[in-house]
């Protein structure tokens, strides 16, 4: 019995673990070189159940909770990032915003389609002028007759090139700040919704991000998630669930680019010897080594807590915070302790020093990790 994750958890990592070396990891290459992902990928990631697992067997999920999610997304993590990216923007941000704000008749309409890859889901919070300070945001939802009429842009979406579902926050009253947002659902083809082109990126080829423009686009009332001006705290609400599995997605990262760390110092040569008996080589590994056992127990028990109802700002953003910035030095060093070949595009530790960068910037900097962290702590002062 591991003394951390039941035997049901430990079944699934193990499932997927396999599935993600013989199904997965053979497409990493292609993905790489053509910046797209097969939709055969897609659907057979779908077919594991991988869009579903997070989330409650009575939603169309399949019932392993955040934990359960967080211990499949760390075994995701051991190919391609831009695989779990797809899954990340569709059913873990769109699909949750919906699950957390419903009502019921919107949950029903598309969470079984989401949690199954039927449809692909876009979570639209970022601006071009509202990224770290989201509650700025400028785009407006003018209240007309029975419905919305949604005007502004959106920057940098996930999986907005192939979506067919997005969630959109707007302000029905800029006076309000935060407390006039309120969240939508949009589908693709409606009238007044432009997808911008894919924006080329420094890594996570083969996930697509665009921007969107919203001209007078109408949406009937029906499509609003949860109240007026509460948009904003369904929005961040779906962020603690979102830094959970990023935490884990980078838990995940850092385990393989350790264990290529500790293959190549027992291998290569150099002055004679393998370059693992010299200190220089052993002292980044253990820190590694150390740091991600930490991070796996801090993404661990923030998954916990949340199946247990608890709320996790908190937990989520020190997870996020420690696991992306742990990662970001584990790459470095991966690349360092494989000389050269670190840097060769023929090797994949190259693709995951530069997949790497984003986790420290996307669903939050670490900047802003630290000032939710800290306002946490300083909220009575
Ligand atoms: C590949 C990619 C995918 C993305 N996917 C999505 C998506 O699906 N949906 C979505 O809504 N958004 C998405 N984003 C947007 C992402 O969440 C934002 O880029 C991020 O929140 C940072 O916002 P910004 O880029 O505007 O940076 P800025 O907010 O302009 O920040 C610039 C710098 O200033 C720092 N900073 C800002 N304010 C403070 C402060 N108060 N204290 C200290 N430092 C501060 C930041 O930490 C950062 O270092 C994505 C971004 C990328 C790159």
């Amino acid at each position: 019995m591991n003394p951390v994750l039941p035997d049901e958890l430990l079944m699934l990592q193990r499932s997927v673990r396999e599935f993600v070396e013989t199904r997965l990891e053979p497409l990493s290459r292609e993905i790489e070189e053509r910046d797209a992902i097969p939709r055969t990928a897609i659907d057979d990631m779908a077919e594991m159940g991988l869009f579903g697992l997070g989330f409650a067997e009575d939603r169309g999920g399949q019932g392993f909770g955040k934990l359960g999610y967080c211990v499949a997304v760390e075994q995701l993590a051991r190919t391609n990032a831009s695989l779990w990216n797809v899954i990340g923007g569709s059913a873990g941000l769109c699909g949750t915003a919906i699950d957390v704000g419903g009502p019921d008749a919107l949950r029903g309409r598309y969470l079984p389609d989401l949690l199954t890859a039927r449809k692909i889901g876009a979570y639209g919070l970022s601006e071009p002028g509202a990224g770290s300070d989201a509650g700025g945001l400028q785009t407006t939802a003018r209240r007309d007759g029975d419905g919305y009429v949604i005007d502004g842009a959106k920057t940098f979406i996930t999986n907005a090139p192939i979506a067919d579902v997005f969630v959109v926050f707007a302000t029905v009253d800029r006076a309000l700040g935060s407390k006039g947002i309120t969240a939508f659902v949009v589908e693709r083809d409606v009238h007044g919704l432009e997808v911008g082109p894919n924006d080329a990126k420094m890594g996570l080829h083969g996930s697509t991000t665009a921007q969107l423009f919203f001209r007078e686009l109408r949406v009937p009332a029906t499509q609003r998630i949860g109240e007026e001006g509460k948009g904003f705290q369904i929005a961040l609400r779906t962020l603690d669930y979102g830094r959970m599995g990023l935490a884990a997605h980078a838990v995940g990262a850092a385990q393989r680019l350790l264990e290529a760390c500790v293959a190549h110092a027992k291998t290569r040569a150099q002055f004679g010897k393998p370059i693992g008996v010299n200190q220089a080589i052993q002292w980044p590994i253990a820190d590694a080594a150390t740091e991600i056992h930490a991070a796996r127990l801090m993404v661990y028990d923030a998954a916990a807590r949340a199946d247990r109802g608890e709320r996790v700002t908190d937990r989520a953003a020190m997870a996020k915070l420690f696991a992306t910035e742990l990662l970001g030095r584990v790459a470095d060093a991966a690349v360092q302790i494989h000389g050269g070949m670190g840097y060769m595009k023929e090797l994949w530790i190259e693709r995951a020093y530069r997949d790497a960068r984003i986790y420290r910037i996307y669903e939050g900097t670490s900047e802003i990790q630290r000032l939710v962290i800290a306002s946490g702590l300083l909220a009575d002062t």
